[in-house]
């Protein structure tokens, strides 16, 4: 018998089937997949440059051009999670050198500092009250001081559970010569955001959110004023793959031919296409009543249970993702361990600055439903009256 050369014997892991449990999702992502979505990513492949596939790319962008509210041509899905969104943006709109303003009010807002000092752009962080209707004063400052060429602001601060009014905001960046750049990732299609009449110029989002596909490809789309500081660049992106000449090539988005760039995520493509088709049939409106209504439903349960909401202003909180403080002589660990074991249902603790002092509780797309805020509110009353430390 010939003797094997492998050292490495088959993982027993992967001997065995993969094991999927069913849990709701009430996460501030993933959120769950309807089975629509489901069955368009477990489609059969085509390849990346057929005309079918480019015909769902040229259905994806008018999807996101409907829930961005935008004529931008510049409009595409990045083959990538929110995280390789926001580095396309940032990437692409910089050169070293360039100003950024970030407004910090969260993680989001520190994961944006960070990856622009990677950049090598005088990243400067402007702090603000989470929430802050008086925005465009409380930015004035940091325009005129630091003059950046671009200002980064989040819209649906999911670490915290803050919707961030933008109104006056991009009028105020463009008079002081400034572009303005939007993380929606957590917001798009739960709550109202207009790319053109807003003047925002660069906008996106992500799939796996209030889309309800599976996380991996991320709306995003460029102003005219994006697209020509783009074009202005002295040097090359730094990044081939996010590199926006050639994504605005391989969508369609230039007039001319278009040429291989990268193997797209066709299946993500797939997904995406579906959950973008259900929020246009669902209608922007609705789909923004429907978020509004049950959040407004799980907040006053949640108020009822004796919790405090951490957002204490109503028209601050994110419709999406409600943050509620973790409450005396409890540990969120206990509490979020306990939901899933006993009722598999996820929620989590807080992020970045919120870690310890929230759980966070999100109803995203199909998974707001009345039904869904009555059963997280029941599974949180059974996790109050079992998780209580007693005191040492
Ligand atoms: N921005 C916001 C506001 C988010 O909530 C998230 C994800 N939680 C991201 C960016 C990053 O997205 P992803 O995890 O898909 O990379």
């Amino acid at each position: 018998m010939a003797t094997s050369l492998l050292r490495v014997p088959p993982p027993q892991g992967l001997l065995r089937p993969l094991a999927v449990p069913e849990r709701l999702l009430l996460g501030p992502g993933p959120s769950n997949v309807p089975p629509r979505i489901l069955a368009a990513g477990g489609r059969q492949l085509l390849g990346h440059m057929h005309p079918e596939v480019l015909q769902v790319m040229d259905e994806i962008k008018a999807g996101i051009q409907y829930a961005f509210q935008t004529q931008n041509r510049l409009t595409l899905a990045i083959s990538g999670t929110g995280h390789c969104a926001m580095e396309a943006a940032l990437l692409n709109l910089l050169e070293h050198g360039d100003t950024v303003l970030v407004a910090v009010n969260g993680m989001w807002g520190q994961r944006a500092a960070d990856i622009a000092r990677r950049l090598g752009t005088l990243g400067t962080a402007g702090q603000h009250r989470p929430g802050d209707s008086h925005l465009p004063l409380c930015f004035m400052q940091g325009l005129v001081q630091h003059k950046p060429s671009v200002l980064f602001i989040t819209h649906g601060e999911s670490s915290t559970g803050v919707l961030q009014p933008l109104e006056g905001l991009g009028k105020l960046c463009h008079r002081h010569g400034c572009l303005l750049l939007v993380d929606a990732v957590a917001s798009l299609g739960g709550a109202p955001i207009f790319m053109d009449q807003q003047e925002i110029d660069v906008l996106y989002s992500g799939s796996q959110k209030v889309l309800n596909a599976p996380p991996g490809s991320a709306p995003i789309s460029f102003s005219k004023e994006a697209r020509e500081k783009m074009l202005r660049r002295k040097t090359k992106p730094p990044s081939f793959y996010l590199d926006m000449g050639w994504l605005a090539n391989y969508w369609g988005c230039d007039g001319e031919p278009r040429r291989y760039h990268h193997t797209a995520p066709i299946n993500s493509f797939f997904s995406l296409r579906e959950g973008l088709a259900m929020l246009a049939e669902l209608g922007l409106e609705s789909s923004w009543e429907r978020h509004r209504a049950n959040c407004a439903q799980l907040c006053k349960g949640l108020r009822d249970l004796g919790l405090e909401l951490f957002v204490k202003e109503e028209k601050a909180r994110l419709p999406t993702i409600t943050a509620v403080r973790v409450p005396e002589g409890y540990d969120w660990k206990d509490i979020i361990a306990f939901l899933m074991d006993n009722h598999a249902i996820e929620i989590t603790g807080g992020l970045g600055p919120s870690v310890g002092k929230v759980l966070r509780i999100g109803l995203m797309g199909c998974n707001s439903t009345s039904d869904n805020v009555d059963r997280v509110l029941r599974a949180l009353r059974d996790a109050l009256g079992c998780c209580r430390r007693s005191r040492l």
